[in-house]
């Protein structure tokens, strides 16, 4: 129990930023780490995934708990424009190759505040074509499918790029896929992870890829981690990787893969290294 003095005092005392979050938005501390997506046929990077993060140490470093608190706290949208502002500004200050991948919670998507075109004016304000954005949706719950339809017409309209993100997990499988019509696919890293031994795998891998090759979209595959799976996904001829084999998400990306990346001594070597950032 608190005395009357001791309550008095707790009133009296300025409002601080003491809560994670709050401190994360008013001070904008979030950064973007980059991670490459490259063309599987010659190791071209044809574009980078921005990953946010929190503060360095943070309870709130990893983009799950990030998105987590900012969802419970109804300050989603708040959190999407600082990380989507901080990656343009990023992507275009270094001057990045190739298309800007940004990532879009569905939840965000039915919020009143929610303005799709804030990302058009963010890109377009720091010098970014709309046709070098690509917006990955996805799909956790059982949201309307027309709420995301809606916000994938939009930000086409806008010139913006469409990427399904997660294929094959959640609830982002082939009804949400034959109606979003995405300019990509990413196949989710289940798939991908010991591909080189699961046949079965295989079949799904091998079927995916004819179907996008049939409507004429782009597939990529998510979480590349070793030498075999990349050789496996290769001989599939899906067109675009990503993952740890090639490099971490980091906050300044090479802008082009060494010799060998692809396979090799050299490309093997680049494993070794911290698995999580
Ligand atoms: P995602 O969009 O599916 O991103 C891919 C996740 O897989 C990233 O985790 C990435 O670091 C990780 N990854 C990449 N290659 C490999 C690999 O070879 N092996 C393994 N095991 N993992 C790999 P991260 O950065 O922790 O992001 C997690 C999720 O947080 C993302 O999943 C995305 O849904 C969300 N997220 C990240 N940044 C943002 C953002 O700025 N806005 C929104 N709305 N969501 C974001
Ligand atoms: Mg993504
Ligand atoms: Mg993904
Ligand atoms: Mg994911």
């Amino acid at each position: 129990m608190f005395r009357e003095g001791e309550l008095m005092q707790l009133a009296q005392q300025p409002a601080v930023a003491t809560d994670p979050l709050d401190r994360i938005l008013a001070g904008g501390e979030v950064s973007p780490r980059f991670q490459p997506i490259l063309r599987l046929g010659d190791g071209e990077i044809i574009g980078y995934e921005a990953l946010a993060r929190g503060p360095e140490g943070d309870p709130l470093h990893h983009p799950a708990d990030l998105f987590s608190a900012a969802m419970a706290q109804e300050r989603l949208v708040e959190l999407e424009n600082l990380c989507r502002r901080r990656a343009i500004e990023a992507f275009q200050a270094q001057s990045l190759p190739g298309k800007l991948f940004l990532n879009i919670t569905p939840d965000t998507l039915l919020q009143s505040d929610f303005q799709p075109g804030v990302t058009r004016r963010l890109l377009q304000g720091h010098g970014t074509s709309p046709e070098h954005a690509v917006v990955e949706l996805t799909e956790h719950s059982p949201t309307e499918y027309d709420v995301l339809r809606q916000a994938a017409d939009h930000y086409r309209c806008m010139g913006l790029s469409i990427a399904l993100d997660d294929l094959g997990t959640g609830y982002s499988g082939l009804r949400l896929w034959s109606e979003l019509r995405p300019d990509y696919v990413k196949l989710d890293q289940h798939f991908i992870r010991g591909v080189d031994r699961d046949l079965v795998k295989q079949e799904f891998v091998r079927s995916i890829q004819e179907i996008a090759l049939g409507i004429g979209c782009q597939v990529i595959a998510e979480g590349i981690e070793t030498a075999e799976e990349l050789r496996v996904i290769r001989s599939m001829e899906v067109p675009l990787g990503q993952g740890y084999f090639f490099g971490y998400p980091q906050a300044e990306p090479p802008r082009s893969l060494p010799p060998g990346a692809l396979g090799g001594a050299a490309g093997a070597e680049q494993r070794v290294g911290r698995r999580f950032q």
